[in-house]
């Protein structure tokens, strides 16, 4: 199969493969890197009211996932400073991470594209704000943590939006991400049958692999990813909870049916002092 789009956005291979969801939408696969690719960019107004609807009714459940999710993040965290950390979560929805960095004291601000999910978290008292595009309202270096999850995947440049979320996590700062997972054996084996993985406003599918070198391109490095975090953050019933919800994952994971996976990436401190300095006119 020829390509009509391409190279490969990750390893620059020529040819892709063209992997057609029946009456959904086409990728474009390289078979080298296995970076499914070249999605249709579905225009933002999509992400209006109702994607986020099924979202509001999860919204309990949501937040203790979310709660999971940062103690994770939490036990990577330089803890040096006073000042509790600042997290950003890129497509907020309704609120659920920022939830829970309320709960762990953090100071937390939510950005997305729908204006109905931003007004959601605004009426739960959280902080959040509409974006539109990529470029991202906030200072260099002002986030302790940027996380988002299931949001890499509906991009319309990935190179482009880590580098923006580059920008704007301070040095040293974490980067957090969760995204369907294009390696899950049950992705392999079913492939584009597998409706309920595939969605039409996915622009890409990564695998960790992939997806990490992206990240390392962007100026991250890959940490290995904490598997709870510290347990005394949570009172003994959550942490029994989050305990068996950790090793449900697992055993999913094991059996080669969980379909998603996260990144736990360090902003890179580059040294300036080696800098070359241009000579004085
Ligand atoms: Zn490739």
């Amino acid at each position: 199969m020829k390509h009509s789009v391409g190279p490969c956005q990750l390893c620059n291979r020529d040819e892709l493969e063209k992997f057609e969801i029946p009456n959904s939408s086409v990728l474009w696969l390289c078979r080298d890197c296995e970076l499914y690719q070249y999605g249709e960019i579905v225009d933002e107004d999509a992400y209006a009211a109702e994607y986020h609807s099924g979202y509001e009714r999860h919204r309990e459940q949501k937040i203790r996932t979310a709660n999971i999710r940062l103690n994770r993040a939490a036990s990577l965290l330089d803890r040096s400073s006073a000042q509790p950390p600042k997290l950003l979560d890129v497509g907020c929805s309704v609120g659920a991470t920022l939830e829970a960095a309320k709960q762990f004291g953090w100071d937390g601000i939510g950005v997305d594209v729908s204006q109905d999910a931003v007004n959601f978290c605004i009426e739960a008292g959280l902080n959040a704000q509409k974006v539109d595009g990529l470029k991202l309202p906030f200072a260099d270096n002002s986030f302790d943590i940027v996380c988002n999850w299931h949001v890499v995947e509906h991009v319309a440049d990935v190179r482009e939006t880590l580098a923006e979320w580059n920008r704007v996590t301070k040095p040293g700062g974490l980067l957090v991400m969760e995204t369907p997972d294009a390696a899950s054996p049950k992705v392999r084996k079913l492939g584009p049958s597998y409706r309920k993985f595939w969605a039409p406003e996915h622009t890409y599918t990564f695998t960790f692999k992939n997806l990490s070198r992206f990240v390392k391109d962007s100026g991250f490095e890959v940490e290995p990813s904490p598997i709870i975090g510290s347990l005394r953050n949570f009172s003994p019933t959550f942490a029994a909870y989050a305990a068996t919800y950790q090793t449900y994952h697992g055993l999913r994971k094991l059996f080669g049916v969980q379909k998603a996976f996260q990144i736990f990436a360090r902003k890179l401190v580059v040294d300036h002092t080696m800098t070359p300095r241009l000579a004085a006119a």
